[in-house]
């Protein structure tokens, strides 16, 4: 089997891959809530990302992640996810999985475990009803937690991925991580960093809870064990000794997984960002409308990966002047981190 390998000898085998730029929630630390999304012709087909993401497993990805936007809220999903699940079939692919923020996993769930997913992340950030709406602005907690349980009656492992942010959950610590528990659904903090009047109203610089403040926090309850775990991402965990939970930790500073870094981020237009914290992308839609044949399109996903970067190097003031949020830019960590 073909292997893409970066110029650092790193064996390029994960895929994120956004279908969409939309969402049906409004979380106010990624969207405004008047949001104006890329116009159809923009983005990618089911046809072309299942044309692109084939190539890429043919080139030897072995993890496909699916994200968005919400990934469930595309049209015609399923199509794309039974497409992938014919490269599980054949083996090329080992994993198939979504993140979500989970609104539509009731309707989704089953289908979804049919065509051979067995993980899912969820953004969840509370467990209360007020707080979630006020969040998520268009979000309803009772769906979300319906959607979770349909995934684990469809026998999906859940991962929760919690934004921690100081004085909207700070008081959800134990109550989040005794639900995890009992739920059995694993759990992951998020740090995420404000910087400002763009982070809107919910998000401001006073709610920055630092990762290693909560840390201290679990250890006043729980014996933590550190776990040499790694994924390639950016992802530190603990077991608790006392539920034997294991919880994640995403700080998107860190820089303590470039080096076994494998992964590769796809946005629904079809730009490719070898780097998570750099801004340096190929487009990959070109080479893939200019022609039915893929030479020119694995010619160009070799010249991108032959550009990835030793390390990444986070600029949050150019993100934000982008219009895209930390939150979100945390999120796509989140996504990298399982
Ligand atoms: S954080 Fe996730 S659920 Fe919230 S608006 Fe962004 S994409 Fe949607």
């Amino acid at each position: 089997m073909q292997t893409l390998t970066d110029p650092f000898a790193r064996a390029i085998s994960y895929l994120r891959v956004s279908v969409t730029d939309r969402c049906d929630f409004r979380c106010s630390y990624c969207m405004s809530e008047h949001m104006t999304f890329l116009p159809k012709a923009e983005l990618l087909t089911l046809e072309e990302l299942d044309r692109l993401c084939s190539r890429f497993i043919a080139l030897g990805m072995t993890k496909l992640r699916v994200t968005g936007g919400e990934p469930l809220v595309r049209k015609g999903i399923l199509t794309f996810f039974e497409a992938m699940s014919r490269h599980l079939a054949s083996g090329a692919l080992r994993e198939l999985t979504l993140t979500t923020n989970g609104s539509q996993l009731s309707k989704f769930a089953a289908p979804l475990a049919a065509l051979g997913v067995r993980r899912v992340n969820v953004s969840l950030d509370t467990l209360d009803a007020d707080k979630f709406a006020r969040i998520t602005r268009w979000g309803r907690l009772p769906q979300v937690l319906e959607g979770i349980a349909a995934a684990r009656a469809a026998g999906l492992r859940v991962k929760i991925n919690a934004v921690a942010l100081k004085g909207f959950n700070e008081d959800e610590l134990t109550s989040l991580t005794d639900w995890c528990a009992r739920e059995g659904h694993d759990l992951t903090f998020i740090e995420v960093m404000p910087m400002g009047d763009d982070m809107g109203e919910a998000l401001r610089l006073d709610q920055y809870w630092p990762l290693k403040d909560l840390r201290a926090r679990l250890a006043q309850r729980f014996t933590l064990t550190e776990l040499d775990q790694r994924t390639g991402g950016p992802a530190r965990y603990v077991r608790l000794n006392e539920t034997g939970q294991t919880i994640g930790f995403i700080t998107p500073l860190t820089h303590n997984f470039c080096e076994s870094c494998n992964r590769v981020r796809l946005t629904c237009t079809g730009q490719l960002y070898m780097c998570l914290g750099q801004e340096d992308m190929a487009d990959l839609r070109a080479p893939l409308r200019s022609s039915p044949d893929d030479a020119a399109l694995e010619a160009a996903i070799h010249a991108a990966i032959a550009r990835k970067p030793k390390g990444h190097d986070f600029d949050y003031s150019r993100r934000v002047s982008d219009g895209k949020l930390s939150g979100q830019i945390t999120r796509h960590m989140s996504h990298t981190g399982g």
